[in-house]
């Protein structure tokens, strides 16, 4: 068992809280971790502390910027199978989703590192007579990034190394259900030199966010979470003059035409829905299929999800691992229980599934399908965020279109057609930020923004890609002229 600190100015401090909350291996029930439940004191000795490492941060040159995160794309991938583990030990996907994480999470290193290019301005010579304008990009000071629970390593990268690279510094808070990963990361940084203050890691929860909201210093905030957190980011920021990007919950659909190819749906539906135990922002929570591959489509989906080997997070033959908690589990058993007293047909019961005798502790659910499900029902309306799947049957693509257009959410959609037309009218017509052709996850490399939009984005520039150094960059506009000496 772990007691985590917080890096604060370049050393690892003990928290001056006395709340704590524990942490345990959802494989096993294992006590893992005691996270400080920092206080809003401790947050601002971060923000303190990156406030001042900024003055001289900022006039280093990008290049060099850059030069850091170069060892720390080095450093990282030397240690990527620990990494990789620990991201399974403590958020329990299995080590096929975890190693794909690690993945991502140096992908967008390596694209900060790029900064050079990336932040380069713009310059038109002759506006008027002897006049040229010119966009420059400059940083702007302290950030704060708050993450969830569900991406330990990859999440906090869709910013930290852009952040800084840009030559901002930032206050992390990880998310208090998750600890270790960052802790591992951030040992990893301590090795590279960084200035102190660049990146500091507050463990918490409310007050820390609070802290950042209500700083005058912070000049805005990368969130991920549940909607209403990203909501009250947003509202609280927008109140502050604040930057901010908040990503939010998500209801992901996928539709499946007449002319799909089944066995490659059910294959996709397989890692999308039940990777990471459904417990990701594109998973695919709603099935959509039209009548006339509705039933074989069930048939074979339900016999595929009924084989997957469900187990401890770290056992390589492992296929789904268990949800993040005991609460977590509490709560989707209940989710489960409203969508049988709704009146949806539960073909498939994860409920009640026994991994084995040394496991018993372990937060597991199975796959679970709810079918014959409508639109109206809880759970085809709330994110479940967990291995349980609404499908649906659609009279056409225009109904499907108008159930997407209609749900709250709009993070991912995906469509399987062999037909251009439909595919062409869904990736116009889809009213999510991401949209998929014939894949599963459509979840964007790290050199394209991510984001959904409605009620799954707050903000109008989204996490990675170009948005995310027009995030962290204040664009200046200059127009200039020089008189020629008599
Ligand atoms: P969460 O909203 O509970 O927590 C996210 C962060 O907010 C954590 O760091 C937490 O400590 C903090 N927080 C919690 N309550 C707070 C409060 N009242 N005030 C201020 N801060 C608070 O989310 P979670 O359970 O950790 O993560 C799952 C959610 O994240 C899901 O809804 C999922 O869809 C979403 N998510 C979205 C994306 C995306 O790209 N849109 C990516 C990953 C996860």
């Amino acid at each position: 068992m772990e007691t985590i600190k917080n890096y604060i100015n370049g050393k690892w401090v003990d928290a001056e809280c006395t709340s704590y909350k524990e942490n345990f291996n959802p494989s096993t029930g294992v006590i893992l971790s005691k996270v400080p439940i920092s206080t809003k004191d401790e947050t601002n000795r971060a923000i303190e502390a990156a406030s001042t490492a900024y003055e001289r941060w900022k006039n280093l040159s990008v290049a060099t910027r850059c030069e850091y995160l170069f060892k720390l794309q080095h450093l990282m991938s030397e240690n990527f199978e620990d990494l990789s583990r620990t991201v399974s030990l403590e958020q329990g996907k299995n080590l096929v989703d975890a190693r794909a994480e690690l993945k991502r999470t140096i992908q967008n290193l390596e694209v900060a590192c790029g900064m050079p290019m990336l932040m380069q301005g713009e310059k038109l010579e002759g506006i008027a007579s002897e006049i040229d304008g010119e966009v420059i990009r400059q940083p702007m000071g302290v950030f704060g990034v708050i993450v969830p629970f569900n991406f330990p390593a990859m999440v906090p990268f869709w910013f930290l190394p852009y952040a800084i690279a840009a030559g901002n510094t930032i206050v992390l808070k990880p998310s208090e259900q998750v600890p270790l990963t960052m802790q591992k990361i951030f040992k990893i940084i301590d090795q590279i030199g960084l200035p102190d203050g660049v990146v500091n890691i507050v463990n918490g929860s409310i007050d820390v966010v609070d802290a950042m909201i209500e700083s005058p210093k912070i000049k805005g905030i990368s969130f991920v979470g549940s909607s209403k957190i990203a909501r009250k980011i947003a509202e609280e920021c927008s109140k502050r003059g604040k930057r901010y990007q908040a990503l939010g919950s998500a209801k992901n659909y996928i539709v499946v035409m007449k002319d799909a190819q089944l066995d490659k749906v059910v294959d996709s539906l397989l890692t999308s829905c039940y990777g990471c135990a459904g417990e990701r922002c594109m998973a695919a929570s709603v099935v959509a299929a039209v009548p006339e591959v509705y039933d074989e489509l069930k048939a074979q989906f339900v016999e595929a999800a009924k084989k997957l080997i469900v187990g401890d997070a770290l056992n390589p033959d492992t296929e789904m691992g268990p949800v993040i908690s005991q609460a977590a589990k509490d709560r989707i058993l209940g989710v489960i229980e409203t969508g049988i007293k709704e009146g949806a047909e539960l073909t498939l019961d994860g409920r009640d599934i026994v991994v084995s005798d040394e496991l018993k502790k372990g937060y597991f659910i199975g796959p679970t399908i709810f079918s014959n499900v409508t639109p109206d029902m809880t759970i085809a309306k709330e994110e479940i965020f967990g291995p349980v799947v609404s499908m649906v049957k659609i009279d056409s693509l225009d109904d499907a279109l108008e159930q997407i257009k209609n749900h709250k959410y709009g993070n991912g959609a995906s469509i399987f057609t062999q037909n251009g037309y439909y595919a062409r009218k869904f990736e116009m017509e889809a009213s999510a930020g991401m949209i998929g052709i014939n894949i599963g996850i459509p979840a964007p490399v790290a050199y394209f923004p991510f984001g959904g939009i409605k009620e799954s984005f707050f903000g109008d520039t989204k996490a990675q890609g170009k948005d995310v150094i027009n995030f962290f960059t204040e664009r200046k506009i200059v127009t200039a002229r020089f008189f020629k000496e008599d």
